[in-house]
């Protein structure tokens, strides 16, 4: 007898892949056949956080069908230039867990972070850890940031994990029916924080290893987690796993939020808002409407740009 589940891929290894189905079952599935989604050329047909249905039978199962993604994070195959590695998929939100201190998360590695979720479309939570660690100081620099960012509709959270109800409370809430990437500097608290939420979890999350080499190959598989309150979470494999996106020079501005609003009016179409007249990001920031910090990011990452090689 043949019966069908629909169900989430958790785990793949290339070969077989972790299926939790809606009813709570954990299967190990294989596929056949191929798959052709989004129209996209990728080395790996499912990947994790795929919804797929999956055919039961006595011997074995079989993931027959995938449906849409709404979205996914992938890593260009550096060997098969043409062909994409999809990390994950159908991520609803992503945390970055950042410290001002111990260890220090720098804007510039915020702001990567923002430029490549917003290529992505994946909307991000700013999560700052281990206030119970700050001085005056960095207390004043937290009110910076968070002002910065949330003008700009990121939202900012202050948590401590020793404050483990209260945070575990915040966290909860915000995860309670979605899947949530998690990332951060290793030593941020990510796994501190995670198995907080639920004790029947032990995971050291960011500590997959960054890649199996197979010849040629090189790939990278993310993880989902279910957790008892009814959420998932995607571990990536470092932040590099995260991806790049591709992009013309004048286009990083888009991946800015503040500065999309004034690309139109720049004087050029084309204007990369370092020298050009009439350009409006430049004059936004001269009137105080762009953060510095923001700005100065920008700049690296276009000259970081410049001095890359681009798959494409
Ligand atoms: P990960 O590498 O991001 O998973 O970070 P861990 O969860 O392993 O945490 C690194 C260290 O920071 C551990 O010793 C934690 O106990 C500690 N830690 C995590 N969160 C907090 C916090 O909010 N306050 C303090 N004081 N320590 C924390
Ligand atoms: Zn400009």
């Amino acid at each position: 007898m043949t019966t069908e589940s629909k169900g989430i891929v958790t785990k793949s290894t290339g070969s077989w892949y972790n299926v939790t189905t809606e009813d709570g079952r954990d299967i190990r599935a294989r596929i056949k056949g191929k798959f052709r989604m989004d129209g996209l050329q990728t080395t790996n047909p499912v990947a994790v956080g795929d919804v797929v249905i999956v055919q039961l039978t006595a011997e074995d199962a079989v993931i027959t069908r995938i449906e849409p993604r709404k979205n996914y994070i992938i890593r260009k195959s550096v060997n098969l230039s043409h062909k994409a590695h999809i990390i994950a998929a159908n991520i609803d939100q992503a945390f970055l867990i950042i410290t001002l201190r111990f260890p220090e998360t720098s804007t510039g590695f915020i702001d990567r972070f923002l430029v490549t979720a917003e290529g992505y479309h994946i909307p991000v939570h700013l999560i700052f850890n281990k206030v119970d660690l700050y001085d005056e100081k960095d207390r004043a620099r937290l009110t910076e940031l968070t002002k910065v960012y949330e003008s700009i509709g990121y939202p900012c959270h202050a948590i401590s994990a020793i404050d483990k109800e209260k945070t575990a409370t915040i966290l909860r809430d915000l995860m309670k029916g979605k899947v949530t990437l998690i990332s951060g500097h290793s030593g941020t608290g990510k796994s501190t924080l995670v198995n907080s939420l639920d004790s029947t979890l032990d995971i050291r999350v960011g500590k997959i290893s960054d890649s199996h080499h197979k010849g040629q190959h090189t790939t990278t598989f993310a993880e989902m987690h279910r957790l008892d309150f009814g959420a998932y979470i995607i571990d990536t494999p470092g932040i590099k796993g995260f991806g790049v996106i591709d992009f013309e020079k004048y286009e990083l501005g888009r991946y800015f939020r503040e500065m999309a609003e004034k690309l139109p009016e720049c004087k050029f179409y084309n204007c990369t808002h370092v020298n050009e007249p009439g350009c409006a990001v430049k004059e936004a920031l001269t009137k105080g409407e762009i953060a510095e910090s923001r700005y100065e990011s920008y700049l690296r990452i276009l000259s970081d740009y410049e001095n890359e090689n681009h798959y494409r």
